[in-house]
């Protein structure tokens, strides 16, 4: 059984989830399963990076791009997208 002060914190939870601007990422780690291979993605405020090939000619690739579309709005857009 909640307590009504956890209660309000689940409302709270449910509010904050709606507003992302409220959320920067400063850093993360993840593993992305590509359809060839898993890469890991990495991002450290605002430095994008990949183990992919394509990552290490390009400063991007699939995989930092969809990274970043998931996280719209909580991380810093990477570089070339211009
Ligand atoms: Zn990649």
């Amino acid at each position: 059984m909640m307590d009504s002060g956890l209660i309000g914190k689940v409302e709270k939870a449910k509010r904050y989830a709606e507003e992302k601007d409220r959320i920067t990422i400063n850093t993360f780690e993840a593993k992305f399963r590509g359809e060839n291979n898993d890469h890991i993605v990495t991002y450290d405020h605002g430095k994008w990076n990949c183990t992919c090939n394509y990552f290490q000619g390009r400063g991007v690739c699939a995989h930092t791009m969809g990274m970043e579309i998931v996280l719209e709005g909580m991380v810093e857009p990477s570089e070339q997208l211009v």
